[in-house]
Parts: structure tokens; C-alpha cells; sequence
């Protein structure tokens, strides 16, 4: 269902992990790195974790150099994932994944140090 919360500033994790995985996965993209600046979070998730979706003006600013993707990263043991979703030239999502009862993703995450990149390309539109 949706929820009528209205959109706030990234925290700081949210904030982290969006330019993380933008600088890692997306460095040469001016125009996604322009919604990140003036991104607005509305949360999404009542667990704790730092998944939002991502409100952005994209007004002049979407992307068109970038194809739907999911810009991934986890951590070395494989529990936490943090996923940035890529639709129609906006950023749309942060999803942060992790495995249940073995690890909890932080909403307090300080880096990604030590984590592994990948982009995965998005045939097919999603309904999340
Ligand atoms: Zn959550």
C-alpha cells in the first residue's frame, strides 16, 4: 500500500551508499549524480534498515546514458545488500538486503569498505 509520509533529507548512511555505489558503478554519469545531490528519501520499510525510495527532481536532469539498472553492492560475506534502482533515467530506490537472523543491515552503516560492485541490467519493468 502506499504510504502518505512525506519525503525528507537522506540520512547520512542512505546518503553514503547512494554516492558509494554511484562513484563505483556510475562515475561519469553528471546526470544521476545531480538527482543524488538533491535527493529526497521517503522510507519504505518499518525494519530499521535504510531502504527509502528515492524522490528526485529530475526536471533536465534524467539520464539518458544509462539503461534500467540495479547498481549492487555487497558486503564480503555476502549478508548485507544495498541495491540503487535505475528506472527512466531516475534514481528510484535504495534497497538495503540483508540475511534475516544471521546480519542486520545498520541504519547507521559508517563505508562500504571492502565491498564488491556489480551492475545488473533490468529487462523488464518491476512493481515494486
Ligand atoms: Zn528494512
Amino acid at each position: 500500500m502506499p504510504r502518505e509520509r512525506r519525503p525528507v533529507p537522506l540520512t547520512t548512511t542512505q546518503r553514503m551508499l547512494v554516492y558509494a555505489l554511484l562513484t563505483e558503478l556510475a562515475p561519469t554519469n553528471s546526470a544521476l549524480a545531480r538527482q543524488a545531490e538533491a535527493a529526497l528519501a521517503v522510507s519504505n520499510c518499518d525494519c530499521g534498515c535504510p531502504s527509502v525510495d528515492i524522490v528526485t527532481d529530475s526536471r533536465g536532469s534524467t539520464s539518458t546514458s544509462i539503461a534500467d539498472v540495479d547498481l549492487v553492492a555487497h558486503d564480503p560475506t555476502r549478508l548485507l545488500y544495498a541495491v540503487l534502482s535505475v528506472r527512466n533515467g531516475c534514481l528510484t530506490e535504495l534497497d538495503c538486503v540483508s540475511q534475516g537472523a544471521e546480519a542486520f543491515f545498520s541504519p547507521r552503516l559508517a563505508d562500504v569498505s571492502g565491498w564488491a560492485f556489480t551492475t545488473e541490467i533490468v529487462d523488464e519493468p518491476t512493481n515494486q
